[in-house]
């Protein structure tokens, strides 16, 4: 055992008290007795995801607060054990939302709204801007608006985002805020509101990023909370031939090219021959939210996986954790770790970005091609209530090394009903967390990186990897 396992020893015992010994005291626990003990007692994550939401709070990409929060995670990954921590700092343009939101219906039924700026919205300027709003229905009532029909005027959004356990809603409603604003800027519009791609029904606005093609000058851009929205709506149905006039304070910067960085660490493989094992997750939030779902649960969750699996003894091959910077405003870290490594093939990735409710389904993208070892997964994880699926899996952002590379990729499907009730929101905080969801998550992915770590052959083809090395073989 090398010094570095010595230390999760030594940490096991220290945070997990509850954690038991198997008869034999020298010999380490089975996966299943670790993954077992995670489902009822793992405390690595919780203690990840309320450490850094209480000790950094929000992390805007490219800001100070994101570099405390990878002085943070660095230590935290120290002081549990893992080895070849390193921050990898890539320069990025950074967005800055300002101090100043607010918007105003000014007639014909004056009163004040909730907003929040979209990341890459252009400012206003401090005294902000008061145009007649038209609204559109969708996104394709926006793309067939005459060109220069929306010259002077605010365009208004509205669509209406569903929750669904798979998420999958935001392919339907996210193209609102994607590319609304640059469509409406296109035609003329001199700023865009939207309806806020979210599923609650608080009076909180949800962010998240817009983008402007080159070609297209941005505008000022935000997004209205869902029923605010409504009411707006209703002033629609009522303002008869009325014009809706609107003031639109939004006061965003650009800081120019400053530093982020991804935080990485290792559990280190007897056999650096074989490619590593992959495990991401964004370290980033947005300003307005200390990001407990997103996505400060899925780094406890990677950790507290990797930490899980070494209490089994030294794994074969290296589990890499991957906490990346700059997901939020445009996959800044993911596009930067793969450019650093793609001459480093991994053997797999992972990654936990959606929240911290219980997981449901497994996919992989090697069903077809290693049958024998996705078979092997997901009964290995049945009994946490997942189940099998011929979906094929693609990773999440952060994953764009395994993409580059066609690796083999996991998703670890997350039950995201009430993820976009807080999803870019302020109320993204600790408490909504269910600690023993959380668990089950832990439990799973100790499992599945258990299986992987120490998987023999190639993870993808199932073939025989040539070079594991002969004391190995002898070992096994
Ligand atoms: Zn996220």
């Amino acid at each position: 055992m090398n010094k570095t396992l010595l230390c999760f020893a030594a940490t096991a015992i220290a945070f997990t008290p509850s954690f038991q010994a198997t008869a034999d005291d020298h010999a380490p626990p089975t996966l299943a007795e670790v993954a077992d003990a995670a489902l009822v007692s793992d405390t690595y994550a919780w203690d990840f995801v309320e450490g850094v939401t209480t000790e950094v709070g929000p992390r805007q990409a490219g800001t100070e607060a994101e570099e405390r929060a990878r002085i943070w995670a660095m230590d935290w990954l120290e002081k549990h054990g893992f080895a070849n921590i390193a921050n990898e700092p890539f320069e990025m343009e950074t967005w800055v939302p300002g101090t100043t939101h607010s918007v105003e219906i000014l007639e014909p039924f004056p009163q004040p709204f909730v907003i929040q700026p979209l990341g890459n919205s252009a400012s206003t300027g401090p005294d902000g801007i008061t145009a007649e709003v038209v609204e559109f229905s969708s996104m394709a009532d926006l793309s067939a608006a005459e060109d220069g029909s929306l010259a002077g005027k605010i365009a208004y959004i509205s669509h209406q985002m569903r929750p669904s356990m798979d998420g999958s809603h935001y392919g339907f409603a996210g193209p609102v805020r994607w590319f609304g604003p640059s469509i409406a800027a296109s035609k003329g519009a001199i700023a865009t509101v939207i309806k806020s791609v979210g599923t609650d029904n608080s009076r909180n606005p949800h962010t998240g990023g817009t983008s402007f093609p080159a070609r297209t000058t941005p505008i000022p851009a935000g997004a209205l909370s869902l029923p605010d929205a409504a009411n707006l709506e209703r002033m629609f149905d009522r303002a008869g031939d009325r014009t809706i006039t609107m003031k639109l304070v939004l006061t965003p910067s650009l800081l120019g090219t400053t530093l982020s960085g991804n935080v990485v660490g290792e559990i280190v493989g007897s056999n650096p021959d074989l490619p590593p094992v992959l495990l991401a997750c964004h370290l980033d939030s947005w300003w307005n939210a200390p990001g407990a779902f997103d996505d400060g649960a899925g780094c406890g969750i990677i950790t507290a996986a990797a930490l899980n699996v070494a209490k089994t003894g030294q794994p074969l091959r290296t589990i890499r954790v991957l906490l990346a910077g700059a997901e939020e405003v445009g996959l800044w870290g993911s596009k930067a770790y793969s450019e650093a490594h793609i001459d480093e093939p991994i053997a797999v990735g992972i990654e936990s970005d959606f929240g911290a409710d219980r997981i449901w389904r497994f996919e992989s993208n090697f069903r077809g091609s290693n049958p024998d070892l996705h078979g092997r997964l997901a009964d290995a994880v049945a009994r946490f209530g997942v189940a099998n699926s011929s979906i094929v899996a693609s990773g999440g952002a952060d994953l764009n090394i395994a993409r580059d590379q066609k690796a083999a990729i996991i998703d670890l499907q997350q039950d995201g009903t009430r993820y976009f009730d807080l999803h870019h929101t302020p109320d993204d905080t600790l408490d909504k967390i269910d600690p023993v969801q959380l668990r089950q998550n832990v439990a799973v992915w100790t499992t599945v990186v258990g299986i992987l770590a120490n998987e023999e052959r190639a993870i993808q083809s199932g073939d025989t990897i040539a070079d594991v090395g002969p004391a190995i073989k002898a070992a096994r």
